[in-house]
């Protein structure tokens, strides 16, 4: 076991998932705390393009691993592109970005190499030469300290939204391969098409403003206000998930642990208590404001500026001002 932190850099049609970015700043805080060196893994059957961007950011270098089974994800195949090279390299730690994909393959390749699995990770500590990390339990009520005592490489994946993109370190890594064999591998399964969700829907993941409506804005008739302030805004609209099971906006609009996670610029969340389900999807603003008529709302201990009142109120005023401010 070699003291090195590998991350799996997750990518569709040339284009790098944001979780892996994402998983990719908690890979730099860990290394650039430990002493750890750090390295990412690209798999896929023309790797090269990907690996030239993640080469980017600061990393002791960016392995691509090529091999036409990579094409596009399947779980036999990567299974055992991972193991060889783990078997090969031994790293300390394998991180992966906890989106369905690895959701699927994780497991799998834990059970394969035989060692730990620790999902859906917000955080760790490094403290005594080890690491110890963090995962929400009890429906995210309580945040549990988790150290894992398998056999190395253990396996990790990291919630969407935990961390920053942002925060990402550029640097220059050099590049590097593996070679690995998978003519022996059964392909079991074979993905025939990808549809994308989102299709002529909403994409919120990309808005820079987003007004979040909740359960405060008490019936459907009142989103027009929400609708003003959004237009007068230049944002769009995201919702908490009672707004999306009373059906008074489309599900692609949720924001949450079961919906979208955003990161836009600026969040104006209407009408939002602020449970854990929603915060974890949208905590990654850069600003949040929160207008909530319960002083004691939670959704004030992460808001960068809180409005108390009545968002019936409020909301039509801020429309106005904002109006007027733009004209
Ligand atoms: P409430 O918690 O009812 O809050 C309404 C808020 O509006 C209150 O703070 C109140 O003070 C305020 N308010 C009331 N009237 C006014 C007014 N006139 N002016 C201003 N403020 C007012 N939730 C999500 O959002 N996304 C998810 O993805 C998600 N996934 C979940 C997954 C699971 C497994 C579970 C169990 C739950 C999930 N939830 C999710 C639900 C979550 O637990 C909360 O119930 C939900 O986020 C609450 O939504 P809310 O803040 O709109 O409503």
């Amino acid at each position: 076991m070699s003291e090195t932190i590998y991350v799996v850099i997750d990518h569709t049609n040339g284009e790098i998932r944001n979780a892996s970015w994402e998983t990719l700043v908690l890979g730099q805080r860990m290394a650039a705390q430990s002493g750890f060196e750090l390295h990412a893994l690209i798999l896929g059957d023309d790797p090269g393009p990907v690996a030239e961007q993640v080469g980017r950011k600061q990393l002791d270098s960016v392995i691509a691993v090529a091999d036409p089974k990579l094409r596009s994800y399947e779980p036999d195949s990567h299974c055992a592109a991972l193991s060889q090279v783990l078997a090969e390299d031994a790293p300390h730690i394998l991180l992966m970005a906890h989106i369905y994909q690895n959701i699927d393959l994780a497991p799998k390749l834990a059970a394969a190499i035989g060692t730990g699995l620790l999902t859906d990770c917000i955080d760790y500590r490094w403290e005594g030469g080890g690491f110890t990390f963090v995962r929400q339990v009890f429906r995210n009520k309580i945040d549990a300290e988790i150290r894992i005592r398998s056999r190395h490489p253990w396996l990790v994946t990291v919630q969407s939204g935990a961390f920053n993109s942002d925060d990402l370190e550029d640097g220059s890594a050099p590049p590097a391969s593996r070679v690995v064999d998978l003519a022996s591998v059964q392909v079991r399964r074979e993905s025939l098409e990808t549809i994308e969700g989102m299709k002529g829907g909403v994409d919120l993941t990309k808005a820079d403003i987003i007004v979040g409506v909740g359960r405060g804005i008490k019936k459907e008739e009142n989103l027009q206000l929400i609708h003003d302030l959004a237009e007068a805004l230049g944002a769009e609209i995201g919702a908490s998930r009672p707004v999306v099971d009373n059906g008074w906006l489309e599900r692609e609009r949720q924001i949450g642990s079961s919906g979208q996670n955003v990161q836009p610029k600026l969040y104006v969340a209407c009408g939002i208590s602020g449970a854990i389900q929603h915060i974890v999807g949208m905590k990654g603003a850069q600003c949040i404001v929160a207008i909530n008529s319960d002083p004691n709302a939670p959704i004030f201990n992460i808001a960068n500026y809180g409005i108390v009142g009545d968002l019936l109120e409020i909301a039509p005023v801020l429309t106005r001002k904002i109006r007027e401010l733009k004209s």
